[in-house]
């Protein structure tokens, strides 16, 4: 446990400090990325308790993420010790659930009601056809809700019950959100309810990075907040820890045309002289920009021959990167096969994860369903998980998400190997376990200490950091993603630009750009041009490689040899 006291805030800068010790009342911290919100957040949290007397179960913190929501926990273990457990932290859907759970019969639920699983929303769904109202009747005769009720269902019953509003109010009187940018309007309004105009609301986050308007998120009540709550106090925090000063420079100039911060600044904390150049491969494939990431991976790393191939550690010579420091980003999922496969090839070990729900992975119903049922498995749940799978995958033909095929062994192997880690965090709480399920990503089961270069979409790498950071595929009709023959609107170009944004700042140390000339896209292989988000960025700016000859990757079984 670190000290508290006066030394509390040291180890944050000036203005992390101010808005750490804020007073009571709404604020709102606007924060580019790598300015430490998490480090403000839990630091303001912990001052509160510890200086200002703030009991710890008063305080509730919102994250978008699971994996987030035990980042900050784990974080408030280390600054206030035993007593940060009796802070509740979690998603909104586990916010919702808890308010479910505790006003189920309110809600006109049994005390062991359910998330509905794919297949039972399907089925639900079927049997509805366009019905919502009988939807929900169906589900409800299984005792069951959908996922989007976590939210929705907690809204009716406090508007319907002033006192239970009052209720919520008196037990947290200090809310904080994270990514506040990327409220939508059901949860926006869940939290007008749990926290008055006036109240000790602190929102955290960064209007360049919305991303989630498909998802209903709107950064509108962001940007809107002093209207919405009372007097409420504005916080900058301008000075970035994460990325060296050239990869700083060219985010900033990426997001310029369409920043919606008034005089976006982000200033580098980091000024080493030495920093390398952004890098950028422009490749004449698909094939090629996948052997560039592998040769410059096994670079980076230190070469296969210093490699256990069993293990895919590093045994050798000592390096300072290893293939957790380093992570892949795309838009979209698709373009994750051509690189899987090629860092596949060379025995490089890689974790793959989308922002996709888990429940709608190929596999995860079916376990999930496994696990319920079968009495009989033992032992951790870990092991549970594994068996399932094993049961699942036996049986060769499983009913699939929607029951109109089957589920392949392979993908239920996958999907064995993805859950495995979450298994493990959960320790044998299995409700805990299905919940998450039903109600995480697959982003939220990345194993962050996990030897592989790690793989994500743009969305899933949202608050996460790696040293190295390739962004592959940066072409016009990916990035900004546009389908063949159809025109984005303005609107949505700005959006792909601020998600675009969220890729380079993931970067620390390294960070390389590569476009193919031709992709195969929508079943035709077309020609392609670098994406015109790279036009705002200084050429000054960038180390071109691939400019001469390129260079074939060395075959790494006779490199073995
Ligand atoms: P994002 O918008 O991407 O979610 P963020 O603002 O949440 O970014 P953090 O992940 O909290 O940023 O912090 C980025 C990095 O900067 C972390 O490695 C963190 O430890 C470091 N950092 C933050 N504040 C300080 C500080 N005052 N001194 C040193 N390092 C810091
Ligand atoms: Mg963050």
């Amino acid at each position: 446990m670190e000290e508290v006291g006066t030394g509390l805030l040291d180890r944050l800068d000036a203005m992390q400090r101010v808005a750490a010790s804020a007073p009571g009342g709404p604020l709102l911290i606007v924060a580019g990325p790598g300015t430490g919100k998490t480090r403000t957040l839990t630091h303001r949290i912990a001052y509160l308790c510890a200086e200002l007397n703030v009991f710890p179960e008063h305080c509730l913190a919102i994250t978008f993420t699971r994996r987030a929501a035990e980042e900050l926990r784990h974080r408030l273990d280390g600054l206030l010790g035993p007593v940060a457990e009796d802070v509740t932290v979690g998603t909104f859907h586990a916010l919702g659930l808890t308010i479910l759970r505790e006003n189920a019969d309110a809600a006109g639920l049994p005390a062991d009601f359910r998330i509905a699983d794919d297949g039972e929303r399907a089925a639900a769904r079927s049997e509805a056809g366009d019905d919502l109202a009988s939807y929900t009747a169906l589900l409800r005769k299984q005792d069951l809700v959908d996922l989007d009720e976590l939210v929705t269902l907690p809204v009716e019953l406090l508007r319907a019950d002033r006192k239970l509003v009052e209720q919520y109010r008196d037990r947290w009187r200090w809310i904080f959100v994270d990514e506040y940018q990327d409220v939508d309007a059901m949860q926006y309004e869940l939290l007008r309810l749990l926290s008055p105009a006036d109240g000790n609301l602190c929102a955290i986050g960064d209007p360049d990075q919305a991303i989630y308007s498909f998802r209903g998120a709107d950064v509108g009540y962001f940007l809107r907040f002093s209207e919405d709550f009372t007097d409420a106090r504005l916080v900058r925090l301008n000075r970035n820890y994460r990325s060296s000063a050239p990869i700083l420079a060219a985010a900033v100039q990426a997001i310029a045309p369409s920043s919606l911060v008034r005089g976006r600044r982000l200033d580098p904390a980091r000024l080493d002289p030495e920093a390398p150049l952004v890098g950028r491969y422009p490749a004449a494939s698909v094939a090629e920009e996948a052997d560039f990431v592998v040769r410059t991976v096994d670079e980076l790393v230190g070469g296969l021959s210093h490699r256990s191939l069993d293990s895919g550690r590093i045994d050798g010579r000592s390096t300072s990167l290893s293939f957790s420091d380093i992570a892949v980003l795309y838009r979209t999922d698709a373009q994750a096969a051509p690189v899987v496969d090629a860092l596949s090839r060379a025995n490089i070990p890689v974790q793959k994860r989308s922002h996709d729900r888990l429940r709608d992975r190929p596999g995860v119903a079916a376990i999930a369903r496994e696990l319920r049922h079968a009495d009989g498995l033992a032992g951790s749940l870990a092991a549970r998980v594994r068996l399932a799978g094993q049961v699942v995958a036996e049986r060769f033909a499983v009913p699939t998400l929607d029951g109109t095929g089957t589920v392949r062994p392979e993908a239920v192997r996958s999907a064995v190997d993805l859950l495995t880690p979450l298994a493990r965090r959960c320790g044998d709480d299995l409700e805990a376990f299905l919940s998450q399920l039903a109600t995480g990503a697959e982003v939220d089961a990345l194993d962050p200490r996990a030897e592989a270069v790690t793989l994500l979409t743009l969305h899933a790498a949202k608050g996460l950091e790696f040293p190295v950071v390739f962004l592959i595929g940066v072409e016009d009709g990916l990035l900004p993603l546009r389908w063949p023959g159809s025109t984005p609107d303005e609107d949505a170009v700005a959006e792909e630009r601020r998600l675009f944004f969220v890729g380079l700042t993931r970067a620390q140390d390294r960070l390389y750009v590569s476009h193919a000339a031709r992709r195969t896209r929508q079943g035709a292989e077309r020609d392609c041009a670098p994406s015109p988000f790279l036009g705002a960025i200084d050429p000054g700016l960038f180390e071109r490689f691939g400019e001469t000859e390129p260079r074939r990757p060395k075959d790494r079984q006779l490199r073995l040899i």
